[in-house]
């Protein structure tokens, strides 16, 4: 059975529509693929209410039964993995085996926590008096509000809503405008799975308006959000009134440090894959390169042969390893993050503008001789663009790497192991990657601390952002 483009949002259990519409383009094109309603703060507060009266019933059965449900669920994502695939690629461009991957990433989320639903367990303290016991019983927390991004259309919805519908939680997802159909047929697949109508429900249309009903509710008791640090603080903001728990995974600016005791092949390796995933469009993406001025120059060539290997085509074309970025804004970005660098004296190793392929593609680059005067070392590029700074030692690495305001993923290449515990220890970060590029799975925590965030989502740590805890008093 193939997944088709759904322009209809999923509430209740029923296939919603609009007159007023959104229109989703393919990145690599610029083609207009479909339209998605685009509802606003009436239908959201539908919408909640609607979940609100689902989740009693979801919320009542047992742990054991919701992960008969999830793991249907999982099934059903690996079972249409490639035309999940196929469709998230031509809504967000990445290449095809990116995207494949990213749909076993996200179904990943839903079977851990359908393995997890079963071991939501209380605690039973000794009392404080002998006529008293207490009991520490967890419970979901209630309806949760999902707000999601365009860079992991299926695996940052489904990081939220496994570890909210094994709780036993009823959930609203707003996918971002750029990619609603991943998220709608998400949306469909539950629905196939078995989950009760209004327990997961899929909106489109306006950020501000759904955002603005979703963070207003009473209802909603919990807002798990994923995107840039600006939106994050606004709706930390909206959510104070009504006192929500709040989960933010939020922009990052990773520094990626090789020091002279590195495998330098190992640490190429490494960087192409942190940094040139997605386009460079991931929050936990390599944004700042700290070289070892003893290995800097040889560090720099095996990098710049690696990145001028780098394929750049449509994302549904076999071979391609770059894929356009997602809008022209983003196009423009890494420009002027390279036009500032190089005015203030940085060296183009190789690429430095867009491809010839015109649109939205943009040719890998490394850029040399780049200090922290530079936009680059503050701001978070989101493409493929890859500045490397020299270092003299730890010390100073450690310093600069943590001179931003953010702190998500950091990444080391070194060999001695107190040098490595060392700096694990000082770098300010919620993730840190030591010999290794890839750091993200279903199996460990991931967030970020400072300006990237509150919480932890996945791992055993990821359900109990969807818990309260319930102190029982007995006297016996
Ligand atoms: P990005 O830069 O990755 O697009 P954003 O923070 O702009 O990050 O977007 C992440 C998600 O937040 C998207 O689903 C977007 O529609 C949503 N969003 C943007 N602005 C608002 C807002 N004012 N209120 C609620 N959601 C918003």
């Amino acid at each position: 059975m193939a997944i088709s483009k759904r322009e209809a949002c999923f509430i209740g259990g029923e296939w919603v529509t609009s007159d007023q519409w959104m229109d989703v383009d393919d990145p690599a094109t610029g083609q207009v693929i479909g339209r998605v309603p685009r509802l606003g703060r009436r239908e959201t507060q539908q919408a909640i209410a609607i979940a609100a009266r689902a989740m009693g019933a979801w919320a009542n059965l047992t742990g054991k039964e919701r992960a008969r449900t999830l793991r249907r669920y999982y099934e059903l994502i690996i079972d249409n993995q490639e035309s999940l695939a196929a469709l998230l690629t031509q809504e967000q461009g990445k290449p095809l085996t990116e995207a494949l991957a990213e749909i076993i990433y996200a179904a990943s989320f839903i079977e851990w926590f359908s393995e997890e639903a079963k071991r939501v367990y209380g605690d039973v303290i000794p009392g404080h008096a002998p006529d008293k016991r207490i009991i520490v019983l967890k419970q979901p927390i209630g309806v949760v509000a999902a707000i999601t991004p365009w860079n992991f259309p299926a695996a940052m919805i489904t990081r939220k809503i496994g570890p909210a519908l094994a709780a036993g939680c009823s959930v609203i997802v707003k996918p971002a405008a750029q990619t609603p159909f991943t998220a709608l047929a998400l949306a469909e697949l539950g629905a196939q799975a078995g989950l009760p109508n209004g327990v997961l429900n899929v909106l489109t249309g306006g950020a501000a308006e759904i955002g603005g009903a979703l963070t207003a509710s009473e209802t909603v008791r919990k807002l798990s959000f994923t995107g840039s640090t600006e939106v994050g603080a606004k709706l930390y903001a909206q959510c104070a009134p009504t006192i929500k728990k709040l989960s933010l995974e939020l922009g990052g600016n990773a520094p990626f440090i090789v020091c002279d005791d590195a495998d330098l092949d190992a640490a190429v390796t490494g960087a192409i894959q942190s940094k040139f995933r997605n386009a460079g469009q991931t929050c936990v993406c390599a944004n700042r390169i700290y070289a070892h001025e003893k290995i800097h120059d040889a560090f720099i060539e095996k990098l710049a042969v690696a990145v001028s290997a780098l394929h750049v085509a449509p994302g549904c074309e076999p071979g391609s390893h770059i894929g356009p970025l997602i809008d022209e804004r983003a196009v423009q970005k890494v420009r002027e993050h390279i036009e500032d660098a190089v005015q203030k004296g940085a060296r183009i190793v190789t690429g430095g503008a867009p491809h010839a392929r015109g649109g939205r593609f943009f040719t890998p680059t490394v850029i040399a001789e780049v200090n922290q005067d530079m936009i680059v070392s503050r701001e978070e590029t989101f493409g493929p663009l890859a500045p490397v700074f020299r270092f003299r030692d730890d010390a100073e690495a450690i310093t600069q790497a943590n001179a931003t305001p953010f702190g998500l993923a950091a990444y080391f290449y070194a060999r001695d192991l107190g040098r490595v515990w060392r700096i694990a220890e000082q770098l300010e970060a919620g993730i840190i990657g030591v010999n290794t590029g890839l750091i993200s799975t279903e199996l460990a925590p991931f967030g970020g601390v400072k300006a990237s965030g509150l919480g932890r989502e996945g791992s055993k740590y990821g359900m109990d952002d969807f818990l309260e805890i319930k102190y029982v008093c007995m006297g016996i």
